[in-house]
Order: C-alpha cells, then structure tokens, then sequence
C-alpha cells in the first residue's frame, strides 16, 4: 500500500470526525462550504451564516427552513447529476432545465426562469434568496453621511 492510502487508512476515523459536512449553526439544513480558519479544521459555515453575528443565526435558520423549495430548485440548477439519472436523450442540464422550470412555476416565481439557460437561472435564484435570507443587523450605528462629508477624500 502507498504511504498516502496508508495514511488515509489510518487517519479515516479522525478525518469523520473532525469534518461534518453541515454548516455548523444549529439546526442549519445547509452544506458549510466556507471557513475562517485556514487549517481545514476550524467551523464551515453556510453562506448565509458564515460572518454573520451569532445572535441572528436563528433567524438565519428560520428563514434557510421557509426558503426550502427554491433552495432545492438552486441546488438542482447547480448539481443536476445529484437529482437525475442520466439517460440518452438529454443532458443533466435540460433535465434540470424543465424540472426547474415546471417547479417555478408551481411557486409562482416563474420571474426566476431563463428559458434554456440553467446558468442564467441559477444566478438569478441565487439573488432571490440572497435578498430573502440575509438578515440585517439593525443594532449596528448608521454612519452619518455629514461625518463622510468632511472627510478628505470628500475636499
Ligand atoms: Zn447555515
């Protein structure tokens, strides 16, 4: 056996361990796909959670857990071959293109769809849930526009 499988063989238990493939904020249905540390071992977050303060992150989840569907329709658009199994007649894409198409329907968000186009659709669900999810920390301090106005930059 190669150092590497041996390696590999002796380490499985503890990589299982140490890497959950869930965005670590409670109740998150969501893949962490992004972290702060550079290690490989720090928390991963989803996008919507990742940097936000922790007093919002259950509001985050409510809000991820409302938005399922249109989710779902984002991850066909970006991972066809998860949901379909191929056949000969039409690629991943089209598959994906008509199933997503057929369920925007149903939600009524048929705003969302580009004919033909899952990259397009994709992009634009994208920004849909961006705007629905993302909770705004009302606590922060407003910058006041008149203390920007004497800034040098501003002279
Ligand atoms: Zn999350």
């Amino acid at each position: 056996m190669s150092t590497v499988g041996k390696y590999f063989k002796e380490n499985k238990k503890e990589v299982k361990e140490s890497y959950s493939l869930n965005c670590c904020a409670y109740g998150c249905p969501l893949l962490g796909t992004i972290s702060s540390a550079v290690d490989g071992k720090g928390k991963f977050y989803c996008r919507f959670h990742f940097g936000a303060k922790s007093s919002l992150f259950d509001k985050i989840t409510a809000k991820i857990r409302q938005m399922g569907d249109v989710l779902d329709i984002f991850n066909m658009c970006l991972f066809p071959h998860q949901y379909f199994d191929g056949d000969q007649y039409r690629t991943y894409d089209e598959m994906a293109d008509q199933a997503v198409k057929s369920s925007l329907e149903k939600l009524n968000l048929m705003k969302l769809y580009v004919e033909n186009n899952i990259y397009q659709t994709s992009k634009k669900v994208s920004s849909y849930l961006n705007e629905f999810i993302v909770v705004k920390d009302n606590t922060l301090p407003e910058i006041n526009p008149d203390i920007l106005k004497t800034q040098w930059w501003n002279k």
